[in-house]
């Protein structure tokens, strides 16, 4: 059934070096290699047993080896990337978020590292908090447009989750639906940490809708609580411990309005759950916020009931948000938005939250061992493609492939029959 490979005719009837034997293969349906290594010229004795079957479908399969191997090697490289330059968050209960919210001409500035500030390992997505740098500004003096922007599960329009905001710890605030449009408390809740946060995925996704940082530490209801609904009975629910550097915002006096939690996108501030009198308001509108309580100004709060935060931006956002689509934009924020309220008492606000002190260690050894093991299996895999392209040295070839039996103590010349099936 076999026949010899023309090419190799003399291969198969001569004796050579196998050093000097170049089994050059190309990507032919259907050839079948079989070798043998014959001692000293001796008869057709075969002691190698039969090569696999080298066909096109190999060669793909080769490809798709080298692609797939391609693409571990370039996530490991981005983690590299991400973890190496900025590292994550502390997890010490003394972990300095290093966040500050200062004003400066008409807009307010918030520098720093967007980490909780406290010790985040007890939130159970498989992710680590990533410790981004923020340096952004927001409106100083929110304008309210002719409309809204729709940011909540009560949109007539899906939108997509992610930051709408920053809480004054640097950590974000994401809406109250996920990528999906799902309740978040009710889809992600069971990840929370005893201080409502969790981390976002490790590798980015939605980037086309809502870019996402791997990892990104963030709130979708009252941080500092684990659960929102139990936040009007009792502080109970909130471990002092894990949440040292927010408990100042659920402690707040039973007897009066909830303390600055921190400013969604469109420079309004966002409070926790109770109004002025140290109750919870009846009187929010439909984006959760109010303005006859005491502040002087409109301001949103975080609720203990459905939907837990904000439906929608009031005034208008800045600039393109990741947490937003763009056409869920408000109308008329361009052309007719309008200061409305007093934020002059906001105006001078400084806040600058933790130590300074450097919690971030860079996780260079981990993204390392990505970035090892992607290398590792490109380079892999790069082999075994060159080899199925027949660049490499034929030795190596056949020893790799072809499973050449060669007895030790082996001397003389020895004979490479190569066969077609
Ligand atoms: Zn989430
Ligand atoms: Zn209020």
């Amino acid at each position: 059934m076999s026949k010899p490979l023309a090419a190799y005719d003399h291969i198969a009837t001569s004796e050579v070096e196998l050093k000097d034997v170049s089994v050059r293969l190309t990507s032919d349906a259907a050839v079948a290699v079989s070798a043998a290594v014959l001692e000293g010229g001796e008869n057709d004795e075969r002691i190698a047993s039969p090569a696999p079957a080298l066909s096109r479908a190999k060669f793909v399969y080769g490809i798709l080896l080298f692609l797939l191997a391609s693409g571990f090697g370039m996530i490991g490289i981005g983690a590299y990337w991400v973890h190496g330059t900025v590292g994550v968050c502390g997890t010490k209960l003394e972990a300095s978020a290093t966040f500050s919210v200062k004003s400066s001409g008409s807009s307010r500035s918030l520098k720093g590292i967007q980490c909780p500030g406290y010790d985040w390992t007890s939130q159970r997505t498989p992710s680590t908090a990533g410790a981004y740098k923020i340096d952004t500004s927001l409106p100083l003096t929110p304008r309210f447009g002719s409309a809204v922007t729709p940011v909540g599960l009560e949109t007539t329009i899906k939108t997509v989750g992610g930051t709408i905001g920053y809480a004054l710890n640097g950590a974000a605030i994401y809406a109250n639906s996920d990528m999906a449009h799902n309740n978040a408390l009710e889809a992600e809740g069971a990840s929370f940490d005893m201080c409502g946060g969790h981390n976002s995925p490790t590798f980015p996704v939605g980037i086309k809708t809502n870019p996402l940082f791997p990892g990104q530490y963030h709130y979708h209801t009252m941080p500092g609580v684990l659960n929102p609904t139990s936040y009007s009975s009792t502080v109970a629910a909130a471990n002092p411990e894990y949440c040292e550097g927010v408990k100042a915002w659920y402690q707040a006096n039973k007897t009066g309005h909830s303390p600055l939690v921190g400013f969604l996108f469109d420079g309004v501030p966002i409070y926790g759950p109770r109004g002025s009198q140290g109750t919870v308001p009846t009187d929010l509108d439909q984006c959760g916020g109010h303005a006859d309580d005491g502040l002087g100004f409109y301001h949103y709060h975080f609720r203990t009931i459905y939907p837990y935060s904000v439906e929608c931006l009031k005034a208008c956002p800045a600039g393109p948000n990741p947490g937003l689509k763009a056409s869920a934009k408000a109308s008329g924020c361009d052309t007719t938005g309008q200061t409305q309220y007093d934020y002059s008492s906001l105006a001078t606000f400084s806040f600058t939250f933790g130590s300074g002190s450097d919690r971030h260690p860079a996780n260079y050894g981990r993204s390392a061992t990505v970035l090892v093991f992607g290398l590792v299996i490109f380079l892999t895999s790069a082999a075994a493609l060159a080899h199925l392209k027949g660049r490499l040295p034929s030795s190596l070839c056949v020893s790799l492939f072809a499973r050449l039996g060669v007895k030790s103590g082996s001397s003389g010349n020895r004979v490479v029959e190569v066969e077609m099936a």
